[in-house]
């Protein structure tokens, strides 16, 4: 047994897409993070099969964003079709301004092995594959974590000021923590089947919900030339039946694939969660991803929601850690993150009910209403440029309120823009994730500000030229935002969101306890991609 102790910034528990988005956040502010994961190798299941423009938002601050959409599928609309194949419902989702596609199907091992190789760029972080967290205490100090090598049962002892636990949804940190995970699971379950696709079909080019009352169905082309269907169990099924090779076949068939077209990589069956932990933060220790909520998979959002989690927590632990925000801000993370998950949640419950419908008369209400109010154009804009689609804007956290701007808590949009050296560049990649005053009059001192070292850039309209201190609005999107939101400055937190905003008012003062090191994050370009 190793009594030594291993000392560092932050632990990280879980290394699926939430813990290995944290490691790339954590590594590229460059504080000192352990990894801890019980599985040799990426978990081979694909489970999720979707993300949005705001999930590559946050990997674009890695400098993953790019690589991870060579990787992904994007512009494909999505169609409700009833039983016998004909849409009542169609949607083909407009972007929100996060600046990347608004939807992207994605080949989950794929996309986490380059978020691994991401990882390799950190001689900061130190991976411990094949681990298992055996143990979490935390003092007032910091948190000790026990981890067990699972060939060896060599141990060690891990100590960092905080913990982030991305341990998945049935986390064994959450439970020896007595944190609650409310809410319920389906009584339905779902067979999950991730094919190769030999030979392309007509009909490949879209998302499908079969809204069938007999057995509802997903049929949705992944990237990396794979297919993916979804099946509910029916009553009286028996599970292991059901994801042998014949059974399958079956299913496949009744939508005209034969083993022709797909190999059958693996069928998996999973139920279907609403669920949240009680707590977020005990202390020093703070559950992420699917450690903290649960959600059906209807719209795509549980993992993006963990990504967002990662997103929003990481910057907060390296400015506490650095001590340029008080210990408090990190009880923002939750109080930020839990409404937005929770609407999510909400919304992938009620298209779930559009899917999953079983009984006949409701169904073919279902079709003929959709059908109806489609054709009224406000409805449809409302469905197809995602009105339903819950805004990640805060109303309480880490904002100061004071001057009541209608900009607080949002996430500016990120155009494109002319940099002061006249490069075009995502407005994103310009901040580089610093603290910023963006403003659209005239400079105006923000004394408190200038003090703490905060940069101040001013927005100039498309056709101006590059000049020291501006960036260009080329897209015409950064001014017309501000305006709209009767704001001349805005104080942009390091995730983009805006934190003060003043019109004619002063604006507030910062809320740092010292100022913040200049660069937070580094742009470092992806290293070459290993094969999963
Ligand atoms: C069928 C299905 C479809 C889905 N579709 C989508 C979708 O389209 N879009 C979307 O955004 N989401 C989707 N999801 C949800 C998504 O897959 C999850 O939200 C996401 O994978 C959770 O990521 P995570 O990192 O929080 O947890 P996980 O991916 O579960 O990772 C947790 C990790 O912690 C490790 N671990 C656990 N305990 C320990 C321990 N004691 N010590 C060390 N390591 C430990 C585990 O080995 C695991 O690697 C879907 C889910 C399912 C089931």
């Amino acid at each position: 047994m190793n009594t030594e102790l291993h000392d560092y910034d932050v632990i990280i528990v879980g290394y699926g897409p939430v813990g290995v988005t944290a490691a790339n956040l954590l590594g590229g502010m460059g504080v000192r993070v352990a990894v801890v994961e019980r599985d040799a190798a990426i978990y081979p299941r694909a489970r999720a099969i979707s993300t949005d423009e705001e999930t590559i938002r946050i990997w674009q601050s890695i400098g993953l964003a790019e690589r991870l959409k060579e990787d992904m599928l994007a512009g494909r609309p999505i169609d409700f079709v009833d039983a016998r194949g004909r849409s009542f419902l169609s949607l083909a989702p407009t972007p929100r301004g996060a600046g990347h596609p608004p939807q992207l199907f994605i080949y989950q091992p794929a996309m986490e092995q380059v978020l691994r190789d991401g990882v390799r760029r950190y001689p900061n972080v130190e991976i411990l594959l094949g681990h298992d967290c055996a143990s979490v205490e935390q003092d007032s100090d910091g948190v000790t974590v026990t981890a067990r090598d699972l060939t060896d049962d060599a141990v060690r002892t891990l100590r960092a000021a905080y913990l982030i636990a991305a341990d998945g949804g049935s986390s064994p940190i959450r439970t020896q923590l007595g944190i609650g995970f409310d809410g319920r699971t389906y009584h339905d379950r779902w067979v999950v089947i991730d094919t190769k696709v030999k030979r392309d079909w007509d009909t490949v080019d879209r998302l499908r919900f079969h809204c069938d009352p007999a057995r509802p169905a997903v049929d949705c082309p992944t990237p990396l030339g794979h297919h993916r269907w979804e099946f509910p169990v029916l009553p009286g099924e028996d599970e292991q039946a059901l994801i042998s090779h014949d059974y399958i076949w079956r299913l496949l068939r009744r939508y005209g694939r034969t083993p022709d077209e797909v190999e059958i990589l693996r069928a998996v069956v999973y139920s279907h969660h609403v669920r949240f932990a009680e707590r977020w933060r005990i202390g020093r220790i703070f559950l992420a991803g699917d450690a903290a909520h649960a959600m059906p998979p209807w719209i795509g959002e549980g993992m993006s929601s963990g990504v967002r989690d990662a997103g929003n927590l990481c910057w907060k632990l390296v400015a506490v850690l650095r001590g340029e925000l008080p210990a408090e801000v990190l009880d923002t993370y939750e109080v930020e993150r839990k409404p937005h998950v929770r609407e999510m949640t909400a919304q992938a419950v009620r298209f779930g009910r559009i899917i999953t419908e079983r009984r006949r008369a409701l169904t073919a209400l279902r079709d003929l209403a959709f059908r109806v109010v489609m054709r009224v154009p406000t409805v449809r804009a409302y469905m197809q440029e995602a009105g339903w689609f819950p805004a990640n804007a805060y109303r309480k956290g880490l904002l100061d309120h004071n001057g009541g701007n209608r900009a607080i808590g949002k996430q500016l949009p990120q155009p494109w823009v002319r940099t002061d050296g006249g490069d075009r560049a995502r407005l994103d990649d310009v901040l580089a994730g610093r603290w910023t005053l963006l403003h659209t009059g005239s400079a105006r001192p923000w004394p408190a500000w200038a003090a703490s070292g905060i940069p101040c850039l001013r927005v100039t309209p498309a056709g101006s030229a590059p000049a020291p201190g501006t960036v260009v609005d080329t897209d015409d999107v950064l001014i017309p935002w501000t305006r709209q939101h009767r704001a001349t400055v805005l104080a942009l937190r390091p995730d983009v969101v805006v934190y003060a905003a003043a019109g004619d008012t002063d604006l507030p003062r910062p809320p740092f306890v010292h100022p913040p090191q200049r660069r937070v994050a580094e742009q470092t370009p992806p290293p070459a991609t290993t094969t999963p």
